[in-house]
């Protein structure tokens, strides 16, 4: 085989603040909480360090601030052996996510963009050399329009495009996504820009064709402990999830990413690097965190439900 090819991530890196609550706080009310622990995040960087873990070469492209957080949101990065001479500093803070859970589990995320916001078509132009050379190009929706935009002319392998949060983007560059890798929610709201006339409440199989019907020539819908689902060329496959007991699914999507990445780099066909990526985002579902739960080359991985 061949050997695999270099992936680059361009995203967001971030740090995740996190407050253990009762309860949440109301308007105007303040209340004692717990944690307060800050650790590395950002979809961008949870993407690079899964696929880094997994024994993926990776270059990742992004902006940390000048503040004392920058370090915090590389820790993971640099732990991983992410190559880093894509990532510049730009004055101000660092990207940053305020996290409160409460005891019935739910959350609130207020996520402020920083040095993210400063991942513009320029910093994409002067990165291009990396992006040529990518086997896999993987980007989200945390850094600005106008740098995703630029992207597909710099892309000569395959665009990865998990555009979370969705934004309003030229049609080509949804286009150009191969593969689209989305959840239900993302996939109705790409539909939309797409397609207006589609009825997005469709099961995953008529949703999938409807997006590839608009011209993406491969999706990946994943649908969480119900595993995912693969549409391109030589049809649609129903990928079974693992069964673990989750302990806390944050990040799990990303983990899958970081493993769809790391098994097209490595010239798996698309199904192939889908049941892959179930099995890793399997893993990190049990474990608390983010990229602390992702696995390594040497942890056994979970095996699939079929
Ligand atoms: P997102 O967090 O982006 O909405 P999902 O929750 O769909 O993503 O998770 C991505 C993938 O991770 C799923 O397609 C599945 O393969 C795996 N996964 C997530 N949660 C679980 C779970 N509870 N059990 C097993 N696999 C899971």
């Amino acid at each position: 085989m061949s050997p695999a090819g270099m992936i680059a991530v361009v995203g967001s890196i971030n740090v995740d603040l996190s407050a253990q609550v009762a309860r949440h706080p109301r308007p105007g009310e303040t209340l004692h909480g717990r944690g307060g622990r800050m650790t590395p995040g950002g979809k961008g960087a949870n993407q690079a360090v899964a696929a880094a873990k997994l024994g993926g070469s990776v270059q990742m492209i992004g902006a940390i601030g000048t503040d004392a957080q920058a370090e915090v949101g590389l820790s993971g990065l640099r732990a991983a052996g992410v190559g880093l001479d894509g990532v510049r500093e730009v004055e101000g803070p660092t990207g940053l996510a305020i996290v409160t859970v409460a005891e019935d589990g739910e959350n609130t995320i207020v996520v402020i963009g920083g040095a993210n916001d400063a991942v513009d078509a320029a910093q994409v132009k002067a990165s291009r050399e990396v992006l040529e050379g990518a086997a896999i190009v993987v980007c989200q929706g945390e850094i600005p329009r106008g740098g995703i935009e630029a992207l597909p002319a710099h892309v000569q392998g395959r665009f990865l495009h998990n555009p979370a949060p969705v934004m309003e983007l030229d049609p080509a560059v949804l286009r150009a996504s191969d593969p689209l890798v989305v959840n239900e929610h993302e996939a109705a709201l790409v539909l939309a820009q797409l397609s207006p006339e589609t009825d997005p409440t469709q099961q995953p199989e008529q949703i999938a064709s409807a997006l590839r019907d608009a011209g993406i020539a491969s999706v990946v819908l994943t649908l969480g402990a119900q595993g995912s689902l693969v549409a391109d060329a030589d049809g649609s496959h129903r990928i079974p999830a693992a069964p673990v007991t989750a302990v806390d699914t944050t990040g799990a999507g990303d983990a899958f990413i970081g493993a769809l990445a790391v098994g097209l780099a490595g010239g798996q066909s698309l199904p192939v690097a889908a049941r892959f990526a179930s099995q890793v985002g399997a893993f990190a579902a049990t474990g608390h965190g983010a990229q602390p739960s992702y696995p390594g080359t040497d942890d056994e991985l979970p095996q699939l439900d079929g």
